[in-house]
């Protein structure tokens, strides 16, 4: 698998982009509480957001740096308890320079039928660039069984994956393409269900989506040939 993300270190401003993602996320009603969390990809291993705080009071000390062996490397703070997961998929797709954990409710409806979501809308094709299958449901606490089962269902195609019963996680090259890629998961549930109460959600055909999303991810922001 290529890898599309550029080398960023440790530092304050990255730190503080995450704590905006956070509650950012907080105010779309992706984030409930201490629910749903974020990792980014840096030069020393994985930064990710502590376990259990409200992330409105959250400062960039409180971000917790991990090896990419597993080993808490810098911060005072629990780290996540789905570190595991961030880890996970982190290692097994490193075309993923951030990841985003979220509860976001019509994603959730899809997750609570366990159903997979095919490509329904064009920014999906280009910023998921597949279809979103849907991991087993795994009971609270069985974190790395949940990492497992999480990562084997994402694959490495799409850039998210539902959690039956539970949730979503999304992944970008960057923090902003992650949470971008919340978004656009979120848009694409309401709209796929909302459609099929129409009397069914047309999908994109696979050759379509496979050319919107090489379109965005290597043509963005170019000049035409
Ligand atoms: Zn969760």
């Amino acid at each position: 698998m290529e890898v599309m993300t550029t080398t960023i270190s440790d530092g304050t401003a990255i730190r503080q982009e995450m704590i905006a993602a956070c509650n950012n996320l907080a105010h779309l009603g992706f984030f409930i509480s201490t629910w749903g969390n974020i990792s980014v990809r840096v030069e020393e291993g994985m930064l990710i957001t502590p376990s259990r705080m409200d992330y409105a009071q959250l400062v960039p000390e409180d971000i917790v740096l991990i090896s990419m062996d597993g080993r808490k490397l810098r911060g005072e703070r629990v780290p996540s308890s789905e570190t595991a997961l961030h880890h996970l998929v982190m290692t097994t797709r490193p075309d993923m320079g951030a990841i985003v954990h979220t509860h976001s409710p019509y994603a959730s409806i899809i997750a609570c039928a366990q159903r997979a979501l095919p490509v329904v809308v064009e920014d999906m094709a280009q910023i998921i660039g597949g279809t979103v299958h849907c991991a087993p449901y795994t009971p609270g606490g069985r974190h790395h069984e949940l990492a497992e089962a999480v990562t084997s269902a994402l694959g490495d195609e799409a850039m998210a994956v539902l959690l039956a019963n539970h949730g979503v996680l999304a992944g970008g090259r960057t923090l902003e393409e992650a949470m971008t890629a919340c978004r656009v998961l979120e848009k694409a549930a309401l709209l796929y269900l909302h459609a099929e109460m129409l009397g069914g959600c047309y999908r994109i055909p696979d050759a379509a989506v496979r050319e919107e999303r090489h379109r965005f991810l290597y043509k963005y922001g170019k000049p035409e040939a």
